[in-house]
């Protein structure tokens, strides 16, 4: 029997499968189907029909659930951390910290504040030809809102996007990552469980692919996270449709220590922004620029607080740095050091896999010598390697925090805070944080996105929440009985009429003014009201 074409294709993809592995253990968590094209897109057709009756329940309502989502989290926190440490490898604690109160944080802004932000907003006229108008601004959601997100934040990412995109009366379907869709299931059974209907919220799991058909249904607007190169092409894909998108990307976040930094302090900030979730993070600290005068005395520091973290499984309450998540992040990283190491750069610690522990196991790795040479520089490692390199000027410092394509985040590290914030400005780059790192993720008010490759958009905060709305302009005119003084009736007394409407406003001298407004004047009686 001849198979029809269609009929191949369906075959195709459900043959398509995507395994859930433990990064530490290897041990196989599950197994699924990749979610068929028709099945992607009837779950966008039920999330279209229950699209209304959430957003017809009003913001109050929908905070409500909010609150009990909120609830139910805080309830099952060390369920749901036990569960992004068995599929992304982090450690506990830091399942808790980075992913659990991001996302408990994140639904107290949006009980807070999302009813005020959602509200119509007056738009007061400053043209005269306009004041008789009152206009408001509407916000309307867009309807069905497609996720796509990535493996490093299994939990936070999704969840923070998912509750803004609902909260604003949103349906939403999610594409998790391929690599972590148990996680995504625990934050579809919170969810559901607080009274988020079940079409109102909806997982296709799989792969690339699953994502790229994800993108091509009716949905109204995508809220990507992942690499620059999916990004581009996900770009590609939304423009053919004019599809809304906000892209967050890849990045290569620099550090700045200034002369007058304290090297402890800056020192710890270093290793950690470089090591959290084994470098996998988008705001990681990738590259490190030093003040020549403690480029030295950091980088023993670097070197000594390196050589105390505990490499394990995220599961041990020792453990300080997990597995990576795969065998593929770890050949990025080999090749970046092969390439550091051959154009003259130096490992003062680590520099190797960590074989006898597990398969995706990598010392944290500190570099010397490093140069913009060195794709360890240039490209995103993703990985827990922190190369330092030393600089003589602030101005030296933040052009070569500038001489990158990405622009995500950036750091600057002073004992003066009004320098610190000078330089921030100079950086380009989404976020920049004076003697911190990373932290501004969690920080539920401010606005996350990147500039240049790092992408477009905004998620969190106020900006986080307006991406998830249609602005509408709704103007209206409070004397319905009057025409408007610029329609037809052209003619050289309109003319002179208008001059003096021009003068009126915008001349310098107060009697141009005057003489303007006596001939505009006449403009008014010769409108019949
Ligand atoms: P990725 O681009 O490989 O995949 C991200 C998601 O896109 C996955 O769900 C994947 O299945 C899906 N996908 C892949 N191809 C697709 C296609 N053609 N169309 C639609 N969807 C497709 O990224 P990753 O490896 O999962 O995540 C790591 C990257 O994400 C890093 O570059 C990191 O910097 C970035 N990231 C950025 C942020 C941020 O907020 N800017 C946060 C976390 C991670």
């Amino acid at each position: 029997m001849e198979i029809g074409l269609d009929q191949q294709q369906e075959d195709k993809e459900i043959r398509r499968k995507v395994v859930s592995v433990n990064p530490a253990t290897g041990e196989i968590l599950r197994e699924f189907q990749c979610a068929s094209d028709s099945d992607i897109r009837a779950a966008v057709a039920r999330a279209r029909a229950a699209q209304g009756a959430w957003n017809g329940l009003g913001a109050r309502r929908r905070i409500a659930v909010l609150r009990e989502f909120q609830r139910k989290l805080h309830e099952k926190k060390s369920d749901i951390a036990a569960a992004i440490t068995r599929e992304a490898g982090k450690p506990y604690a830091e399942a808790l910290v980075t992913e659990v109160l991001v996302v408990l944080d994140a639904a107290r802004f949006l009980i807070d504040s999302a009813h005020r932000l959602l509200c119509d907003e007056p738009v007061p006229h400053g043209n005269l030809a306009t004041k008789l108008k009152s206009g408001q601004l509407v916000r309307e959601p867009y309807g069905v809102v497609g996720i796509i997100s990535p493996w490093n934040y299994p939990f936070s990412i999704p969840a923070t996007e998912t509750l803004a995109a609902l909260v604003a009366g949103n349906t939403v379907v999610l594409k998790p990552s391929e690599l972590t869709p148990l996680v995504a299931l625990e934050l579809q059974a919170l969810l559901h469980a607080a009274g988020v209907p079940k079409d109102v919220f909806q997982i296709v799991v799989g792969d690339g692919a699953t994502g790229s058909e994800l993108v091509h249904t009716s949905i109204d607007k995508l809220v990507f996270t992942g690499s620059v190169a999916t990004g581009k092409r996900i770009a590609v894909a939304a423009a053919e449709r004019l599809l809304p998108v906000v892209l967050e990307l890849g990045g290569k976040d620099p550090m700045l220590v200034l002369d007058d930094a304290d090297v402890d302090v800056a020192s710890s900030a270093a290793v950690w922004g470089a090591f959290v979730n084994a470098g996998q993070a988008c705001l990681s600290v990738e590259r490190c620029y030093v003040h020549r005068s403690l480029y030295q005395t950091f980088l023993s520091a670097c070197v000594e607080k390196t050589k105390k973290l505990r490499v394990g499984n995220g599961m041990d309450p020792q453990t300080d740095v997990g597995p990576m998540i795969h065998e593929r992040q770890l050949r990025i990283v080999e090749s970046h050091l092969e390439d550091a190491k051959a154009r003259g750069a130096r490992v003062l610690v680590g520099g190797s896999r960590m074989k006898e522990m597990g398969a995706n196991f990598y010392t944290p790795t500190v570099l010397a010598d490093v140069t913009h040479e060195m794709r360890v520089m240039r490209e995103e490692t993703f990985g827990p390697v922190l190369p330092v390199m030393a600089f003589d000027e602030d101005d030296e410092a933040v052009r070569l925090a500038n001489d990158s394509e990405y622009g995500l985040a950036a750091s600057v590290w002073t004992r003066d805070r009004v320098r610190g914030e000078r330089l921030a400005r100079c950086i380009r780059a989404g976020t920049v944080m004076v003697n911190d790192v990373i932290s501004c993720f969690g920080i539920s008010e401010a606005p996350h996105g990147g500039v240049k490759a790092s992408g477009v958009g905004r998620t969190h905060g106020r900006f986080g929440l307006e991406e998830m709305v249609r602005l509408k302009y709704v103007d209206s005119d409070r004397v319905p009985r009057m025409k408007k003084v610029w329609w037809y009736g052209y003619g050289e007394n309109f003319r002179r009429q208008m001059n003096g409407f021009l003068d009126m406003q915008f001349a310098r001298g107060l009697s141009q003014r005057f003489r303007g407004a006596v001939r505009a004047s006449a403009v008014l009686r010769s409108k019949k009201l």
